[in-house]
């Protein structure tokens, strides 16, 4: 009897991975073809200067619509363009739209744009982004890249090309997800950052785990005491951006300042923002 359930636990486990399988290579198709399309854009949410309440910039965000009017969120996508090599292509077409979109905002705001950890294998990544720059006509001073931890420790050989090129072009570099990795410190002294994005996870429990404020504190002292500046992410109430903005975090970024919108809402946004602020103040 053990035998025969252990014969269909195997079976029940090949079943289930021919499933995964099948439902991948479905992904993997749609995908492709949705790059084809040009179906997956970048939307925008805002950046927020903690002290003056103004728009500083926009993140990027790849927003996947399908024929049926569908939203696919980044989680379901992101990593199987990594896993199938097709996040190169997708990215640089992200790229040139963000790019395309950044070029009509005032010249204050910047564009924040999240690379790949499998793209950080590319020692050429760093000339490449310049390029496209180049071609849509957008100051590097304008652009931003965000990359996490990972990205970092799996390739910090060609990291190490990639991040002094941009930085040479004159293009920012933050640090994402900070805190979630299992070796920020050493990242931070290992390359220069221009930001550090404190995770949402610290975020969120701020006002009511002493030790999560002790932690956002601390992350807000080595920014300060290293010259970089700092953003927090996922803010999404009135007490966690006073916490923040007291604590002297630079900037914001989370639903309370507003989710991501197409390029179409941003002027609107822009014109409204300084209400907003006095409507705050
Ligand atoms: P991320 O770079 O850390 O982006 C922030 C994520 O947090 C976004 O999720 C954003 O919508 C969400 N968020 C912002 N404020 C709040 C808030 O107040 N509350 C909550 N609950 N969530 C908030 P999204 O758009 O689903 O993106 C998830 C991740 O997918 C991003 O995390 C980024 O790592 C990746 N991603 C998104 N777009 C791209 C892209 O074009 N290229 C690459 N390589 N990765 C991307
Ligand atoms: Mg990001
Ligand atoms: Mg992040
Ligand atoms: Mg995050």
């Amino acid at each position: 009897a053990a035998k025969r359930s252990g014969r269909n636990t195997v079976r029940a486990f090949d079943e289930a991975i021919r499933q995964s399988l099948a439902k991948r290579l479905e992904i993997e198709t749609a995908l492709r073809q949705a790059i084809r399309d040009h179906a997956i854009r970048p939307y925008y949410q805002p950046l927020i200067d903690l002290r003056s309440g103004e728009i500083r910039g926009f993140e990027a965000l790849a927003r996947w619509e399908t024929s049926d009017g569908r939203f696919i969120p980044p989680s379901d996508f992101i990593e199987v363009a990594e896993s199938t090599g097709l996040i190169t292509e997708l990215s640089e077409q992200l790229l040139r739209a963000a790019c395309a979109d950044a070029r009509s905002w005032p010249a204050h705001v910047h564009l924040s744009f999240n690379l790949s950890p499998t793209q950080l294998n590319d020692r050429l990544l760093g000339l490449r982004i310049v390029r496209i720059l180049m071609e849509a006509g957008l100051s590097p001073k304008r652009l931003e890249v965000e990359i996490t931890e990972s990205a970092l420790i799996h390739n910090s050989a060609a990291a190490e090309t990639i991040l002094s090129d941009l930085h040479e072009a004159g293009i920012s570099v933050a640090l994402d997800d900070f805190g979630t990795g299992y070796s920020s410190l050493s990242q931070l002294s290992k390359f220069k950052f221009d930001k550090i994005k404190i995770d949402r996870s610290f975020v969120t429990d701020l006002e009511h785990d002493d030790k999560q404020e002790k932690i956002v504190r601390a992350i807000l002292g080595l920014g300060q005491g290293l010259g970089i500046a700092t953003t927090a992410e996922g803010i999404e109430d009135e007490g966690q951006r006073i916490n923040l903005l007291e604590m002297g975090c630079d900037c914001g970024q989370g639903y309370l300042f507003g989710k991501a919108v197409p390029a179409a809402a941003i002027p609107g946004l822009l014109a409204g923002a300084s209400n907003a602020v006095a409507a705050k103040a």
